[in-house]
């Protein structure tokens, strides 16, 4: 028989995102269960992410120190693939850090807040007078029913409780295979560290710094390493589009770790799919609000969800923190409203950008590295995650630039164009509460961003066994 318990908040997923959610929301003395399917121990992310610092001071995290900081405060080099032509983006102001240890570390915080974890899969919603009024939760020992007034959504690409609420579907389908980044990060250790030293020489980096290779399997598509000072250890991080008949993540890393003899014993990681599309426009109704990849807050210009996923958090127990009822559609519009007024443009800016990045091939990439008019400045406002900030001197160097290099202007125009176009319109506007209007608005989005909004078709992403896995077809 199912036992049926009443909560404040019931938050699916104890990724980096759920655990800070159940954290800020049980420091306001919240009664907060928190479900995930693989449990507490094994939930989110496994594997290294580069995060900015700014987003920890902004959701009130203390920034990692070692050894959950794995390095940080490097200068990052961009190449392309099978090039000399090499960018160094110097002292980024951001952090390569274990994802095990800072999810274990939140959720320690919502547990010493009183938060409770419950290994468990959502397998059905109840909806009553248009709200989440009960959760069906099959746990190892039997069924659960969980009554919450506040359901946070945090189970990353599965949409867990999204999908199983028709009033979300128009305006928040499931990323297509076309809106999904199938990346892989895994952690060695350095077999021959003179190799690796030599290595890094020549291709102009120091031990600490991570370069980058752009269009290793098409335009949108990298290959990074993580370095750190002792070349004890090194990451890889790779990722791709496969819709596009690309090579998977998976695959480029494999190939490239095959090629080194400078690596050595594997220690650990994991590979899966990162949804790359703006946000949805609806990103809370219903008593339920989304976080993180579940509200696709990634930046999708390089496919980051950790950092917007904890402000999102934050914003969002921010939001509801006055509200006797948490899940109140006026607090939860407060968070929908919020969190696209002050990160949606740049989010929905960077998906233009991915579109832009995509269509490009390994010899445009090139030449619009050599021309300067893709340059440290710009890579270095993508890897922040902040709104651009335009420099008249930058600007005046890239008018110059463009005037040497018109049709390579003329290439990236559009795309700088839309960025700007959609930082600004979703800094003033706010997605519309009616249906009809946020449909327009959300078409609006679209054609800016310029992409289509297309029905889900899903594909497996195919991992090695016994390898985590996080695919659209898992997400099912
Ligand atoms: C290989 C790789 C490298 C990446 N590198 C970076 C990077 O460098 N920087 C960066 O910012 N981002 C990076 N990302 C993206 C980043 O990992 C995600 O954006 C982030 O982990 C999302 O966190 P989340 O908590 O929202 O979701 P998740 O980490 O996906 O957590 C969701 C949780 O929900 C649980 N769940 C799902 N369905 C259910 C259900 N039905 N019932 C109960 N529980 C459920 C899952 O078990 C999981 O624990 C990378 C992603 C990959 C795959």
């Amino acid at each position: 028989m199912s036992v049926r318990e009443h909560v404040d908040v019931v938050v699916v997923g104890a990724g980096s995102t759920g655990s800070a959610a159940a954290a800020f929301l049980a420091e306001q003395g919240r009664s907060v269960m928190v479900v995930d399917r693989r449990g507490r121990a094994r939930a989110g992310a496994r594997w290294v992410n580069g995060v900015p610092l700014w987003c920890f001071d902004r959701a009130g995290i203390a920034r990692p120190v070692e050894p959950e900081r794995f390095s940080g405060g490097h200068d990052f080099l961009v190449g392309v693939h099978e090039s000399d032509v090499r960018i160094r983006v110097r002292g980024v102001e951001g952090v390569d850090l274990d994802m095990r240890a800072l999810t274990a570390r939140l959720a320690g915080r919502a547990e010493r807040a009183g938060a409770r974890f419950l290994e468990g899969t959502v397998t059905a919603v109840t909806l009553a007078t248009g709200r989440v009024t009960e959760l069906s939760i099959e746990t190892p020992s039997g069924r659960l029913g969980l009554a919450p007034r506040l359901v946070v959504d945090a189970s990353g690409l599965s949409g867990a409780v999204r999908r199983r609420v028709p009033g979300f579907a128009e305006l928040c389908p499931t990323p297509t295979e076309e809106d999904l980044c199938a990346a892989a990060q895994h952690q060695y250790r350095i077999a021959d560290e003179t190799a690796f030293r030599a290595f890094l020489r020549d291709h102009d980096a120091t031990p600490g710094d991570s370069v980058g290779w752009l269009g290793v399997a098409g335009g949108y598509s990298t290959l990074t390493l993580f370095t750190e000072p002792t070349c004890r250890e090194v990451g890889v991080l790779t990722g791709s589009i496969r819709a596009l008949g690309h090579p998977s993540g998976a695959q480029i890393l494999r190939r490239f770790v095959e090629a080194q003899p400078w690596i050595g014993e594997h220690l650990y990681g994991g590979q899966g799919a990162i949804p790359i599309r703006r946000p949805f426009v609806r990103l809370a109704g219903f008593g339920v609000a989304l976080v993180g990849d579940a509200g696709c807050q990634v930046y999708a210009a390089h496919g980051s969800g950790v950092g917007m996923g904890l402000v999102a958090s934050r914003i969002l127990s921010d939001s509801v923190s006055r509200s006797q009822d948490p899940g109140h559609p006026r607090a939860l519009r407060r968070y929908e409203r919020r969190f696209h007024r002050r990160h949606g443009g740049v989010l929905a800016g960077s998906d233009a950008f991915r579109r832009f990045s995509q269509a490009l091939e390994r010899d445009d990439i090139e030449a619009l590295l050599r021309s300067g008019l893709l340059d440290a400045e710009l890579f270095a406002m993508g890897l922040s995650q902040k709104p651009a900030r335009v420099r008249p001197a930058w600007l005046l160097a890239q008018i110059g630039r463009a005037v040497r290099e018109p049709a390579r202007a003329r290439q990236v125009a559009p795309a700088v164009l839309r960025v700007l176009a959609l930082q600004t319109l979703l800094r003033r506007v706010a997605p519309p509460r009616s249906l009809p209007a946020a449909r327009l608005f959300d078409r609006l989005l679209s054609h800016l961003t310029g992409g289509q909004d297309r029905p889900p078709q899903v594909r497996e992403i195919v991992a090695p066994p016994g390898e985590h896995v996080q695919s659209a077809q898992a997400a099912r």
